[in-house]
């Protein structure tokens, strides 16, 4: 049986290493090698570039970032079951293939990045990919090391990294991503598109970094996204009223009735530059 790139069908090296899907470590894997294709081609261009995966399980999207003419992928999965089947991918790729076997939460990918263009795509595990996006938006210098983030998260999530001003899903994740980054939903992955599928719809986000973000102390900004929506029903004043409340906001010229929901992310950061 023919594949697009020549390897053989995951479902068999599935089946050949016993990868049977393991919850806890939010295995959802991905056969499809059309829709992995789409995913990668999301990222753009990999001609002369190094891209970061995390969790490549069977290595269904590894194949498409390596036919897609990645220079080379350095990837980190923390199941040890699934080495033996990147290995046969890293055969049929010699050279091209690196995997790194630990927790992508403890690894320090900027410490990793090689020189040249490095971009990151992830079908994440659920339980760890907010915490990794943040990770990689947090560090003080910025431009970060990476160009893009081309991410598979529940749709959900995704709809909280896009959501800008009046919209429900705004919040903190919003307001980080939307200071350092532009961020748009590239498409959905329905829950039948995954083995085994989840119980609710994923999306593709791609994220690049805003080469000037306006200058801004992140713990600041933190502290006054987390006030104002750990009480987002509430108006400014109140929810603000431990970091200075109506003076602050006058100081910004900020309406003190306004909901945290309504607030721009320029409107954030100059609260949190008045901190
Ligand atoms: N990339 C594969 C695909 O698209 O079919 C698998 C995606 S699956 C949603 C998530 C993968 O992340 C699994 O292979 C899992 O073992 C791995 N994983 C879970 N937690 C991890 C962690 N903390 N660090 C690295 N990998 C992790």
């Amino acid at each position: 049986m023919g594949t697009l790139d020549g390897l053989p069908p995951l479902r068999d090296v599935i089946n050949r290493h016993g990868l049977d899907a393991r919850k806890a470590l939010g295995q959802n894997f991905l056969l499809d090698l059309n829709l992995t294709q789409k995913i990668v081609r999301t990222a753009g261009s990999l001609e002369g570039v190094t891209v970061f995966e995390v969790g490549p399980g069977p290595g269904g999207l590894t194949r498409a970032i390596l036919s897609l003419g990645a220079k080379k992928v350095i990837a980190v999965e923390r199941d040890s079951r699934c080495l033996p089947a990147l290995a046969e991918i890293s055969d049929f790729y010699p050279g091209r293939l690196e995997v790194i076997e630990g927790d992508a939460l403890k690894t320090d990918f900027a410490a990793l990045a090689p020189e040249g263009p490095v971009k990151i795509i992830a079908n994440l595990p659920y339980n760890v990919g907010t915490q990794l996006l943040i990770n990689w938006l947090l560090p003080h210098q910025w431009p970060p090391f990476w160009e893009s983030l081309t991410l598979m998260f529940q749709k959900e999530v995704g709809q909280r990294i896009v959501a800008r001003e009046d919209d429900n899903h705004y919040g903190r994740l919003g307001v980080l991503c939307g200071w350092r980054t532009d961020a748009r939903m590239a498409f959905d992955v329905p829950p039948q598109a995954f083995t085994p599928p989840p119980k609710v719809t994923s999306s593709v986000v791609h994220l690049v970094p805003n080469q000037n973000p306006l200058p801004c102390d992140v713990k600041k900004l933190e502290k006054v996204t987390e006030a104002a929506f750990g009480q987002r029903r509430k108006m400014l004043r109140q929810s603000l009223k431990p970091l200075g409340g109506e003076v602050l906001l006058a100081r910004a010229e900020i309406d003190p009735t306004r909901r945290a929901e309504t607030l721009s992310v320029h409107e954030f950061v100059a609260l949190a530059n008045l901190l």
